[in-house]
């Protein structure tokens, strides 16, 4: 695995493999890697003949008052784990390469980005759009992958893919989760054996709702409500938004008749979770 740490010469890389017909994925990391990250990769793997991963803790996407310091990061282990896939190209820059002095320009997907993580993260989606804008110039992926657990995250690169006309194929991939259903996350590290127990709350909650789904329920402030309900069973869990929207374009809807996702925030302790499941009409 080749590690690369400046823009430019990731560019020329990036270049040269596209000269010898060599086909890219790419997988936008922050890094601290778990079995999520390595589905993403082997399925990159499998459909390009260069695997490229970025490992960078963009700080354009942390608020003030977010993890960006605490942020955990090993190395180490990463290159072990990406070795083992294997990946080919590890982008890895320092923040200063990526924002040198000086940048004024911003790339913002409007309202896919409204409400959800968008309301209590202002700005964070501002920074992910940014950066994955500047990865796929500096990369120049044929693919990129992206994991459905940060749903509003895959929604928003979707849009900023078409409307820019970004010549990269987005490929989504379902959430990995522990035995005992808790969706991984670099932050689950966080937290304490009794956290980790009541974090599984959010995918309880999930499922509660599927259920009311799949027995016909299609009013989404009920299912909503179910699955705050389930959440509500703890105190210690503390729900910052359950939302039901229409699954691409995260409007709104009054009633379910196609595709939606549910998705939930809390925190447990002081560490921040997601979670989210697609409802499908044919898992009725
Ligand atoms: P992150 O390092 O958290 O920014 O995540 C990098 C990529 O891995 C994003 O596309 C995430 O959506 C994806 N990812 C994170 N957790 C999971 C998971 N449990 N299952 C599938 N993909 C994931």
């Amino acid at each position: 695995m080749k590690i690369i740490e400046s823009p430019a010469e990731m560019q020329r890389l990036a270049d040269a493999a596209r000269l010898r017909g060599d086909k890219i994925a790419l997988v936008p990391t922050m890094g601290y890697l778990h079995e999520g990250h390595l589905s993403l990769m082997r399925e990159g793997r499998r459909r390009a003949s260069v695997l490229a991963v970025s490992l960078f803790v963009n700080p354009t996407q942390f608020g003030p008052n977010e993890d960006l310091a605490a942020y955990p990061r090993d190395m180490q282990r990463d290159c072990r784990l990406m070795e083992s896939i294997p990946v080919d190209l590890l982008f890895a820059p320092q923040a200063q390469a990526m924002y040198p002095p000086g940048a004024q320009t911003w790339v913002e997907v409007t309202e896919v980005t409204q409400g959800m993580c968008g309301a209590s993260r202002p700005g964070h989606f501002r920074g992910v759009t940014t950066v994955v804008a500047k990865l796929f110039n500096i990369v120049k992926p044929h693919i990129a992958l992206f994991g459905a657990k940060d749903y509003q995250q895959l929604c928003a690169v979707r849009q900023m893919v078409r409307d820019l006309n970004f010549d990269v194929e987005i490929v989504p991939m379902p959430t990995v989760r522990e035995h005992d259903g808790l969706a991984m996350s670099s932050r689950n590290a966080y937290l304490s054996p009794a956290e980790r127990e009541k974090a599984l709350s959010l995918s309880r909650a999930l499922e509660a709702a599927r259920a009311c789904y799949v027995q016909g329920e299609r009013n989404p402030y009920a299912l909503a409500q179910r699955a705050r309900e389930e959440l509500g069973r703890d105190n210690a869990v503390s729900v910052e938004y359950v939302e039901v929207r229409e699954a691409t374009t995260l409007k709104e809807i009054e009633r379910i008749d196609g595709p939606a996702v549910i998705a939930v925030a809390a925190r447990v302790g002081r560490t921040r979770l997601i979670d989210n499941i697609v409802l499908e009409p044919s898992s009725n």
